[in-house]
């Protein structure tokens, strides 16, 4: 039996590589990624000469039983993603309940993870959160999640896109009123920024600004003070 590695990767900063991480992208059998051109730059940085195997939303279902027929026959496989820590926001789940599944040792070879950077650098509490992930894309899906967390007393962590934020505060501040919002964006990167303000305030920001780059949004309705 072979082993699956989950391997972190940067979310920005290349630099963010541990040795650990490198050294098993280099002495695994096989390389699964969600875009070869992104893991491309990423290997090269590490000194890895290889091509890596795609592995993503649209050919997850498809590939995962062989790949888990060549974990079985001794391979040992490192999965990365195109930022962070894979399973947390993307494919690689599928892959972990199917390697367990079949008594294949999994191992974590930890490191970033966007929302945990965001968390720990945002000045809410950090001691209990909760991970929401990406919001659903449709209006009254969304509304109905953001409603649910009225009550809630711990920092709420969400992803969120450029394109789609300034909607989304504008659910929140129907919502939640004048509650603390802080997007840590573009983190690790040289445009790395945290906001602090209500999602009115925050709305009045990206008008002037508009919203791009990556960005994690955190709010606890418990803290009022920038
Ligand atoms: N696996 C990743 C992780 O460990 O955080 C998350 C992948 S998810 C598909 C991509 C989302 O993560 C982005 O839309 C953004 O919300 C967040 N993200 C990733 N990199 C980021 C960064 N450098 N700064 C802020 N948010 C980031």
């Amino acid at each position: 039996m072979g082993t699956l590695f989950l391997v972190s990767t940067p979310i920005g900063n290349l630099g963010d590589i541990s040795g650990r991480a490198a050294k098993v992208l280099s002495e695994v059998t096989a390389i699964l990624a969600e875009d070869n051109r992104v893991s491309r730059t990423l290997l090269a940085h590490c000194g890895i000469n290889r091509a890596s195997e795609t592995y993503h939303d649209f050919n997850k279902e498809r590939v995962t039983p062989r790949l888990i027929e060549r974990l079985k026959a001794g391979e040992t496989m490192a999965i990365i993603t195109d930022a962070g820590t894979p399973g947390i926001a993307d494919p690689a789940f599928n892959l972990v309940r199917a390697a367990i599944a079949a008594g294949i040792t999994v191992t974590p070879v930890p490191g970033p993870a966007a929302f945990c950077a965001a968390l720990v650098a945002s000045g809410l509490p950090t001691d209990r959160f909760v991970f929401e992930n990406f919001l659903p894309h449709k209006s009254g899906a969304r509304r109905r999640v953001l409603e649910s967390y009225k009550n809630e007393h711990r920092t709420v962590i969400l992803y969120e896109t450029p394109h789609r934020i300034v909607k989304v505060l504008e659910e929140m501040d129907e919502i939640f009123g004048d509650i603390l919002v802080v997007i840590g964006r573009e983190l690790t990167k040289v445009y790395e920024e945290f906001l602090r303000g209500s999602p009115k305030e925050l709305l009045a920001h990206f008008k002037i600004k508009p919203p791009r780059g990556e960005m994690v949004v955190l709010f606890n309705q418990r803290i009022r003070d920038k």
